[in-house]
Parts: structure tokens; sequence; C-alpha cells
């Protein structure tokens, strides 16, 4: 898909509005539109890679930084210490849907059942 094609390109752009919550030079977070916890944020590099699975070893340091986005968007909701879950749905099995690789940030409520 060409990145002019690409949902989260848009998004990251200001073509389409989204809920930003987070933003540095690497990359953008912003509020899932169909959230699936009482927080549910996408962190998305700027850069356009359509999935994990194209991910190459260039993309090591961006991919650390898009997990230390998430653990700092937790801190910064409160969510931290109770605990948190991030996902990187890939590909058709992975129940992937957007091809601009992201970082589910689920959190306040628990995600273990039976909790505790
Ligand atoms: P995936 O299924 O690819 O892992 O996740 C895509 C996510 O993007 C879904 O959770 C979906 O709700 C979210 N999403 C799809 N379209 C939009 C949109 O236009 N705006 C926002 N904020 N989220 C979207
Ligand atoms: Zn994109």
């Amino acid at each position: 898909m060409s990145t002019g094609d690409c949902l989260f390109c848009k998004i990251i752009a200001g073509e389409i509005p989204s809920g930003k919550v987070y933003e540095d030079d690497d990359c953008y977070a912003f509020n899932d539109i169909s959230p699936q916890a009482p927080t549910h944020v996408l962190i998305v590099p700027r850069k356009h890679i359509d999935s994990l699975d194209k991910a190459a070893a260039e993309d090591a340091e961006l991919l650390g930084r898009l997990m230390l986005a998430a653990a700092e968007i937790a801190r910064d909701k409160g969510f931290a210490e109770d605990g948190y879950r991030v996902v990187v749905n890939t590909n058709g099995d992975g129940g992937q849907t957007v091809f601009h690789l992201h970082v589910h940030l689920l959190g306040g409520r628990p995600f273990v059942f039976p909790p505790g």
C-alpha cells in the first residue's frame, strides 16, 4: 500500500482528525475509535511500515521507541503500576486490519480472569 492511501499516515499528517495523546519525532499516538478498554491508545511510527512482519533491522530502535512511548503513556494515564496490555496484531491471522504498523495500549481494566 502506498502511504498516500494509508489511514494512519493520513491521521499522522492531520488530514483525518484523531484524539492525539502523545507525539515525538518518531511516534504519534491517538485514541482508538473503537476502544476495547477504558484507555485504548494506538502508537504508530511516523515512518510507514506495513506491519511488524515488514520491519527490518534498521527499524530496531524505532520499535523500541514505540514500546517506550506505550510505557510512558501508561504512566501518564496512571495505570502503569496496576498493569496494562500491549498488542501488535500482525497480518491476517493476527487480526491486523490497518496495514501501518501500530501498537495497541490497553489499560484501565484487568485483562487477567479471574482478576487477581
Ligand atoms: P488492527 O486491527 O489493525 O490491529 O487495529 C486497527 C485499529 O484501528 C482498530 O482497533 C480500529 O478500531 C482502529 N481504527 C480504525 N479506523 C480508525 C480511525 O479512523 N481512527 C481511529 N482513531 N482508530 C481507527
Ligand atoms: Zn501509513
